[in-house]
C-alpha cells in the first residue's frame, strides 16, 4: 500500500521494458555496479555548471569549485561571499518533485524485531553518502509492519543500501533499472 502510493507516479507501465534491462537479477552477494554511473543523464543536474558561489536555500549545501558541500563552516563563509547566488540544489528539487533516483524495498518478517537496527543502518549509509556527495541522500522512509520503503535521490545510494543490507543480514537482493529513467529498484528480502 505504501508502496503503491509512492511508486505510482514514478514508473508506471515501465515494467516490461525494465525487465529487458535487468543485468543480473538473481546474482547473490556481489552487486552489479554499472561502470557508467557518472554518464547517466540526470535531468536535475544543470548542463552548465554554476558560476561563483551558490547556496541551496533549502538544505544550505554550498556549490563552489565544481562540487557541493554540506559543511556548515563552508556555508557560513559562503553566505558572506560577495555575489553569492541562492538556488534549489538538484537533491532538494528531486525531493520537492518526489522524483527518486532509487527505490529500495525491504520485505521480511525479520523487520519488526530489528526495525531500529535496520533504520540505523539506512541512516548511517545516508550520512556517509551525503558527506561524500551532498546530492546523494535518502528522501523518505516509509514503514509498514514487515516492509520498509526507502527512496533515494540517486541510483548509487539505492545500490549501496542493497549491498549494506546484504552485508549485515544476508538474505536476497535484486537490482533492477527502470528503462531510460535510470531509476534503480532494489529489493531486499529474507
Ligand atoms: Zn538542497
Amino acid at each position: 500500500m505504501a508502496n503503491g502510493k509512492r511508486q505510482g507516479p514514478v514508473a508506471t507501465g515501465r515494467s516490461d521494458r525494465a525487465s529487458a534491462n535487468i543485468p543480473n537479477v538473481r546474482r547473490r552477494g556481489t552487486v552489479p555496479i554499472r561502470r557508467n554511473v557518472q554518464d547517466f543523464e540526470d535531468p536535475y543536474i544543470p548542463e552548465e555548471s554554476y558560476a561563483g558561489t551558490v547556496i541551496c536555500r533549502t538544505c544550505h549545501a554550498v556549490h563552489e569549485n565544481e562540487r557541493w558541500s554540506l559543511d556548515p563552516k563552508i556555508y557560513e563563509e559562503a553566505v558572506r561571499t560577495e555575489g553569492v547566488q541562492y538556488v534549489t540544489c538538484p537533491a532538494c528539487q528531486k525531493i520537492r518533485d518526489r522524483q527518486p533516483g532509487g527505490i529500495v524495498t525491504l520485505s521480511s518478517d525479520f523487520i519488526p524485531e530489528h526495525r531500529q537496527e535496520i533504520l540505523n543502518l539506512i541512516r548511517n549509509e545516508d550520512e556517509r553518502a551525503r558527506n561524500v556527495n551532498p546530492l546523494e541522500r535518502v528522501m523518505e522512509i516509509e514503514e509498514d509492519t514487515n516492509e520498509i520503503v526507502v527512496t533515494t535521490t540517486n541510483e548509487k545510494l539505492a545500490q549501496r543500501l542493497g549491498r549494506a543490507l546484504y552485508r549485515a543480514y544476508k538474505g536476497h537482493v535484486e537490482y533492477h533499472w527502470m528503462g531510460t529513467s535510470k531509476q534503480a529498484r532494489v529489493r531486499w528480502t529474507r
